[in-house]
């Protein structure tokens, strides 16, 4: 990988260790076999492991030895023994989401987040509990459910950032004014140190005489406490600021907070488990934490504050904290603007936003008591208007209302990540933290440097804590682009220096800030913080080169774009000229993580089932560039551990919708497969896949006899043999009463309705023609019985039947993809043309028509198809919702419905259809699965190589939701594949949504109580 040897050279150029690193060359075959030997868990020597392993969310990139995925705390201390004896450092890492560059490094990564993630023990009385390291953050909070407790270090990446990353860092949240840092919230941290001690890190009492625990230990806390006498001075000066937000360096403050703060001598003794708070790695690995819990505040006021200037903001924020609020968060008008332009967050913007302001506050109150809550609001509102700015808040009592917003403060910092081309929002001074009186000058002077340097940056965050994120826009892949990113970080720091605020205010120091300690802190301190590292890790085994001794920030060899850097040109089947062509698009992903979350949202359901890098839509990105790039070698966009990478990748769309910058690996897995079949072929199992929609009509005329492999066993093991299907599947059942285009013409000229004259085109797609056919009856009966003329497009005179051509893109044919497209394109225009909307019924077809077809058929008619095409129930809801549709409806024996959504509804919000149509049917309750992918994904898990997967996938949340629905529920998954493994997983039946809208209008003509199927 290019940033080897000048990587090295420079990160250890000023470290002790290792001094026998150079002979320890990445993926050494000594140390991985001795690891695999000695240690339980996942030992990754590969070249393509390493570069999944060389990035975090910096700007920085430096590849590995290797890595270590530990299945149990004592596999990381044989794994630091082996590393000590071969001489290579160790480098501890959780989900690496580190924005400083904390977790990269030439050394054996040992990341804790696939084993480590368990709750050692709970004690709600006391509040306090103790976890493994690579526990996360919600995973945490969600076991502590029901016991109205949290930990409330509330930090935006808590859906994958690990407890142990989070202490490593110092993490701080939107609420830290009023729960603090985590180094106000770790109580005891057990750790091992490089030379194998084994100690528990907690509270020491004043006479050391009295302490507890090894020599090693007793020794680091008098030589602690010593180093921190010897400062006292320098940290009681301007030198040390004294704000909530300084995470930079190691705490010594800590030791002698009383002297530090001029606080009264309140304590006896201090707590060693605050000094490794913030270490990055840098002191000891922790293998289990002791955290302070807090009671979850019942009541919750959010008040948002408007302001015509961004400057009237800043300068209000002093007066706001008076008021004792749990967070008061800055969106600033790009924000506002942005989260505007996004449809689905348009309406909550329209209700908190009122007119055009420069800035808004957020400012959240909370307790226990929602009266004190509701005053508390009021005085806001007294406030602001003894500010000069009356009648400028907006309330939100509604906790739903509360959720929308923060929602969209969320997704704002999302949409200006997804900024294309090679500008990008870069992170190196967002974290600054000032004190509050200086906040307006500061970000007015600081915005003008930004002018400087011709940038600009959008600010965002925790404004009641003095800390706003801001990332200037700079083009790191130029020459001069490092050049401006110094001159910007050395003019803003000089300013906080000034201020006597933080340059290191949340995310850490890594190899962004470390180097700037000097300056900020003063030789002394620094100097001290070589001292503890020193007497810590003598040999410098633990992260080097973070925190001290670090290299020049702008060392462009240390970076993801390092000089020379460049990406191949290849052909591509797509279109992918919105990014500037494929490598651009590969380039979007900017290692955050949030594709390691395990919410009630899809991405990435692979990474959920493994809990590997490699299967995570990150580590995919990440194995492209570099494969692009030419740091895997040659030829290694095409070689069988690139094929690896991509093989979990359901094409989901997951990250499509929910990456933050957009990354689409759906489409680019296409792509891959496409490259991929032109060299090595296609196996007989993937033709007969992607053909289905050729040989269809043919095998449906065959159906008693082919399906018979459903009832043969030894048949279906034939199936596996030859075409790689897996004898553990039933496959769908060919049906003979396949639906006939003409079926749209009979069922027109039968309905008995008077017609509301509106033309609507039903899409019938290949699996619902061939397997179930009842569904576009279904569709059919319940449109015309409320008045539409159906027409059900078809090919030209005695054409094949129309297909979207999703199995040709499944397997990466593109071409034949392309020329399916094309049929329906050009039967579909007549109807587009008069703005007849097309409506489907299969998620994963209907939704290629608004997604693949734009990059197989880029132009205006695919635009305007795209436009005009929804999903049934899409266009049910939205003609009910203006009066045209409305049938009538009539109660069902059934009165719950248990939806599953496909993926692709998901992907392209469609899903809140489905529920307000079922809503339609009088009495019936609706209840939705919070699922990820059914695991099935087209013909994924039909295949014998991914059954297993495929089942995992659907056990993570949607099985167990299907066992737990009552006998008398009605399941509704739109998708096929979904409704199959739904049967194959539970033996039950779900069904079309519009087979339940079919039941009720038919109903609607009877009487009450007509059966409908359940599950
Ligand atoms: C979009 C985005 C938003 C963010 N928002 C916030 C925010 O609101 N607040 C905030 O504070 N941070 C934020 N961060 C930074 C980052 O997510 C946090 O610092 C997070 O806590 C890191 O957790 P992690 O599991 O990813 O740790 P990693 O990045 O894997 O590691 C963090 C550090 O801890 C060390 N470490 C990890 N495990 C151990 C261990 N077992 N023993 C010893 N050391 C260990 C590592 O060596 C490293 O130095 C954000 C980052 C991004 C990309
Ligand atoms: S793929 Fe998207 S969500 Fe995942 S790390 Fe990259 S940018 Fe973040
Ligand atoms: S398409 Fe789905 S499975 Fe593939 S990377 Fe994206 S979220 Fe993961």
């Amino acid at each position: 990988m290019s940033a080897s040897a000048g990587a090295l050279g420079s990160v250890y150029g000023r470290a002790k260790f290792p001094p026998g690193a150079a002979a320890v060359k990445p993926g050494d075959s000594n140390l991985a076999a001795r690891l695999r030997r000695a240690c339980e868990g996942d030992v990754l020597f590969d070249a393509f492991s390493r570069g999944r392993y060389s990035t975090d969310a910096s700007i920085y990139q430096i590849e590995p030895i290797g890595v270590l995925l530990p299945k149990r705390a004592a596999d990381i201390e044989t794994a630091i023994a082996i590393a000590r004896e071969e001489g290579v450092p160790v480098l501890p890492r959780g989900g690496g989401s580190s924005q400083c560059g904390q977790t990269v490094g030439r050394a054996l990564v040992v990341d804790t987040s696939k084993y480590l993630r368990g709750v050692l023990s709970l004690d709600t009385e006391n509040r306090r509990v103790r976890v493994e390291p690579g526990l996360t953050l919600d995973g945490l909070n969600k076991r502590l459910r029901g016991t109205g407790l949290f930990f409330p270090c509330d930090i935006s990446t808590g859906s994958r950032a690990t407890l142990g990353g989070m202490a490593g860092n110092n993490s701080c949240g939107s609420r830290s004014i009023r729960y603090g840092n985590m180094v106000h919230n770790v109580r005891a941290i057990d750790c091992v140190l490089s030379d194998g001690t084994r100690a528990s890190f907690g509270e020491v009492p004043e006479d050391l005489g009295a302490l507890d625990g090894p020599e090693r230990y007793r020794d680091l806390v008098g030589t602690m406490r010593g180093i921190a006498a010897g400062i006292a001075g320098e940290l009681a000066s301007d030198r040390w600021p004294k704000l909530l937000r300084r995470v930079g360096g190691y705490n010594i403050d800590m030791i002698r907070p009383h002297e530090v703060y001029g606080l009264g001598r309140n304590q006896a003794g201090h707590n060693m488990a605050k000094l490794l708070v913030g270490s990055e790695g840098t002191l000891g690995f922790f293998t289990g934490l002791e955290l302070d819990l807090s009671p979850v505040p019942p009541a919750r006021t959010l008040g948002i504050c408007h302001f015509p200037t961004f400057y009237q903001a800043m300068a209000a924020v002093k007066h706001i904290v008076g008021l004792d609020p749990s967070a008061v968060e800055l969106v600033d008008r790009t924000m506002i603007e942005l989260a505007r332009d996004i449809a689905i967050f348009r309406p909550t913007v329209d209700r908190f936003v009122r007119g055009e302001p420069d800035a808004v506050l957020l400012v959240e109150f909370s307790g226990d008591d929602a009266g004190v809550q509701r005053r508390k609001l009021a005085r806001l509102v007294e406030l602001m208007g003894d500010l000069g700015f009356p009648g400028s808040v907006v309330d939100a009592i509604d906790p739903a209302f509360q959720s929308a917003i923060w929602e969209v403060r969320k997704q704002g910092l999302n949409i200006m990540m997804s900024m294309k081309g090679d500008g990008k929002p870069v992170s190196f001074i967002e974290d600054c933290a000032v004190p509050l009186e200086d906040l307006a000058e500061y970000t007015d002077r600081l915005t003008r440097i930004f002018h400087k340097y011709g940038t600009k940056g959008t600010w965002y965050a925790h404004a009641s804590v003095g800390t706003l994120h801001v990332r200037p826009i700079i083009n790191l892949k130029d020459p001069g682009g490092a050049a401006t990113m110094r001159a910007i970080a050395e003019e803003a720091f000089a300013m906080v220096r000034e201020y006597k605020g933080s340059h290191s205010g949340e995310h850490g120091d890594g190899l962004v800030r470390s180097e700037f300690h000097e300056p900020m802190f003063g030789s002394a301190i620094v100097r001290a913080f070589e001292n503890v590292k020193d007497s810590f890790d003598p040999d410098g085994l633990f992260n080097p080169g973070k925190i001290v001794r670090p290299p020049k920030m702008d060392d462009r060899s240390l970076m993801r774009f390092p000089p020379g850097y460049r990406t191949a040109p290849i052909e591509t089947a797509l279109d992918w000229s919105a990014w500037g062509g494929f490598a651009g698009a590969v380039e979007m992903c900017n290692n955050n993580g949030e594709c390691r979350k395990a919410d009630a949202e899809v991405m990435c359901p692979s990474y959920r089932a493994t809990g590997d890098e490699m299967h995570l839509t990150r580590g995919r990105a990440n194995t492209l560039r570099l494969a692009l790039s030419g740091q895997l070698g040659p030829e290694a966009l095409l070689a069988d551990a690139m094929h690896d990478t991509m093989d979990l990748c359901v094409g989901c769309k997951g990250c499509k919708r929910e990456c933050p910058t957009g990354v689409d690996m759906a489409r680019m897995k296409i792509e891959f497969r496409h490259a991929w079949n032109r060299r090595h072929g296609l196996s007989l199992g993937e033709r007969l896949i992607a053909h289905l929609p050729r040989y269809a009509p043919y095998a449906a005329a065959l159906a008693p006899a082919l399906n018979l492999r459903n009832r043969v066993p030894a048949l279906a093991a034939l199936g596996e043999s030859w075409f790689g299907l897996s004898r553990r599947r039933s496959l769908p059942a060919w049906r003979r009463d396949w639906f006939r285009d003409t079926e749209a013409i009979a069922a027109n000229a039968k309905a008995d309705t008077c017609g509301n004259g509106r033309a609507v085109a039903l899409f019938v797609d290949t699996f619902t023609r061939y397997f179930e056919p009842e569904n576009a009856r279904a569709a059919l009966a319940v449109l015309t019985r409320a008045g539409y003329d159906v027409v059900v497009p078809a090919a030209p005179e005695g054409g094949r039947s129309l297909c979207c051509g999703r199995t040709y893109l499944a397997e990466g044919l593109v071409d034949e993809a392309r020329a399916e497209a094309a049929r329906l394109l050009a039967a579909l225009k007549p109807y587009v043309a008069r703005g007849v909307k097309v409506v489907g019924l299969e998620p994963s077809c209907l939704f290629t028509l608004q997604d693949e077809f734009l990059a197989l058929l880029p132009g205006a008619e695919a635009e305007a198809l795209a436009a005009n095409a929804a999903m049934f129930e899409t266009f049910v809801a939205e003609e009910a919702e203006s009066g045209r549709f409305a049938p009538a409806f009539a109660p069902l024996s059934i009165r719950t419905a248990l939806v599953h959504g496909h993926c692709h509804q998901k992907a392209f919000a469609a899903m809140g259809a489905v529920a307000t149509v079922l809503r339609l049917v009088p009495k019936l309750e609706v209840k939705v699965v919070e699922s990820s992918c059914c695991g099935m994904a087209g013909a994924f898990g039909y295949e014998a190589a991914h059954h297993d997967v495929s089942m995992k996938m659907a056990e993570i949340s949607l099985l167990p939701a299907v066992r737990a629905a009552t006998p008398d529920t009605v399941l509704v998954a739109d998708g096929t594949s979904c409704r199959h493994q739904i049967h194959d997983g539970t033996g039950r039946t779900a069904v079309h949504v519009a087979r339940v809208l079919e039941q009720a209008v038919a109903a609607g003509g009877r009487s009450e109580g007509d059966q409908m199927e359940t599950g």
